[in-house]
């Protein structure tokens, strides 16, 4: 791929490639051309144009840049190269306080955003960070971790676009209503929503069925059935109450709920309010959905953001506390996807690998299906469907005209059925038209 400098209508020309917008028409073009870091012209519109630069595509594929809709970049960054699923032993595995320091915090985000751009991300949301966790074993999710992501993103410090949801409770863990009521109270930081946008909060609403703590309908074989992590008077109420106040916030609401019973609560606050205005909600992992809550789900144009990489590690693991029955409609990738409810396919990382390729072949084993039509909505759930997750379709997703200029370019086209996604080798990655990673 060379890159040479050239006249002026644009700033930038992306060419001589196969480049998939993911518009809704599935247009590919030969070209993009970028002004002020958006997409001003397509196809023989951009060919006709000149450029500040060229950059050659040399006959590979570009798509619009990789959003992980659920990704803990501070996290990650802190624990790198050390990931839950992976080859690390557990007496290997990072403990304790991972994070100290301003400077510790701003290492962190850097590593994870320089490690993003290697993989072709240019957005991800950052799922819970906020005041429950200022005491937090880790120090990546207090409020000091948000200080250091407004401090870096007012230096123009980022070359990933981040969502970042406010948490006001512990990671994984509980949260008190009171607690809730005094943070939604306290106002985000001011800053452009283009580059570092908190639109809302995380609520984590139960477990995972691996650890038998994902809420369900159907007892565990030893009779539990998990339960709510919310506290007040009651959890339930606890929990409907943080939902409403929220929403009448104005704010996004992304819950923590794997098991049905958890998805069906958070069903009926859902059912019960006006459609959210901005960005959607959504359940986040949605393990044991059933076909009807998935329908519902649709209905009131909420989402999923899901993890078949995590299923694919854990699948055993669950088993045992599913039973065979339970496990074999767990994971219902197949059916969110053919029910047209906003669905994402995101990481975790660093619970799995950042690595999104390996997520979208865990994702073709999982539906046990391999062609164009399932990479392109699969594709879709790490671009225009996580753009539209963040409330963002507008302005990002899709590579048309009036868009950010953010695209992953790769080796090989990813739609062609037979090869892994594995295999593709992320070769330029492009952030509101700068380059932020290329290939040697
Ligand atoms: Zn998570």
């Amino acid at each position: 791929m060379s890159t040479t400098r050239l006249g002026d209508d644009a700033d930038l020309i992306i060419r001589g490639g196969r480049i998939h917008t993911l518009d809704d028409a599935g247009t590919v073009v030969s070209a993009v051309a970028v002004s002020d870091g958006r997409i001003v012209a397509t196809g023989d519109d951009a060919e006709a144009l000149r450029a500040a630069e060229i950059v050659e595509l040399d006959g590979r594929t570009a798509v619009p840049g990789i959003n992980d809709a659920h990704l803990h970049a501070a996290w990650l960054g802190a624990r790198w190269p050390h990931l839950f699923f992976s080859d690390t032993p557990p007496e290997h595995q990072p403990s304790g306080r991972l994070v100290t320091t301003a400077s510790d915090r701003r290492e962190a985000l850097l590593h994870a955003w320089s490690l993003l751009a290697e993989l072709g991300i240019t957005s991800y949301t950052e799922p819970g960070i906020g005041p429950g966790e200022d005491d937090g074993e880790t120090g990546c999710f207090g409020t000091a971790m948000l200080d250091t992501y407004v401090e870096l993103h007012r230096a123009g410090a980022q070359t990933s676009r981040v969502t970042l949801l406010r948490l006001f409770g512990t990671i994984d863990g509980e949260s008190t209503l009171a607690d809730f009521e005094r943070g939604i109270r306290t106002p985000a930081p001011a800053t452009d929503p283009r580059w570092l946008a908190i639109p809302g909060v995380k609520i984590f609403a139960d477990g995972i069925p691996p650890m038998a703590t994902a809420w369900v309908c159907e007892p565990y074989p030893d009779g539990s059935t998990g339960h709510l992590l919310t506290r007040g008077d009651d959890p339930l109420t606890a929990f409907r109450t943080m939902i409403g106040l929220a929403a009448t916030a104005g704010m996004q609401i992304a819950v923590h709920a794997t098991g049905d019973r958890s998805i069906e609560e958070f069903l009926r606050v859902l059912e019960s309010l006006p459609p959210a205005q901005g960005a959607p909600h959504y359940v986040v992992h949605g393990d044991l959905a059933s076909p009807a809550q998935i329908a519902r789900m649709r209905e009131v144009g909420a989402g999923f953001a899901v993890q078949p990489l995590i299923a694919a590690h854990t699948q055993e693991w669950a088993g045992a506390q599913l039973g065979p029955e339970r496990l074999a409609s767990a994971w219902p990738l197949r059916e969110m996807l053919a029910s047209g409810a906003l669905t994402t396919i995101t990481s975790d990382a660093p619970i799995a690998t950042p690595d999104w390729r390996l997520g979208l072949d865990a994702s073709l084993s999982l539906l046990g299906a391999d062609d164009a039509a399932t990479r392109t909505a699969l594709l879709r759930g790490m671009t225009a469907d996580a753009a539209t997750q963040d409330g963002a379709s507008d302005w990002k997703g899709t590579l048309e005209p009036g868009k950010v200029a953010d695209l992953t370019v790769l080796d090989e086209d990813p739609l062609q059925p037979g090869r892994g996604f594995t295999s593709l080798s992320v070769e330029r990655t492009v952030v509101g038209g700068r380059t932020v990673f290329a290939r040697a």
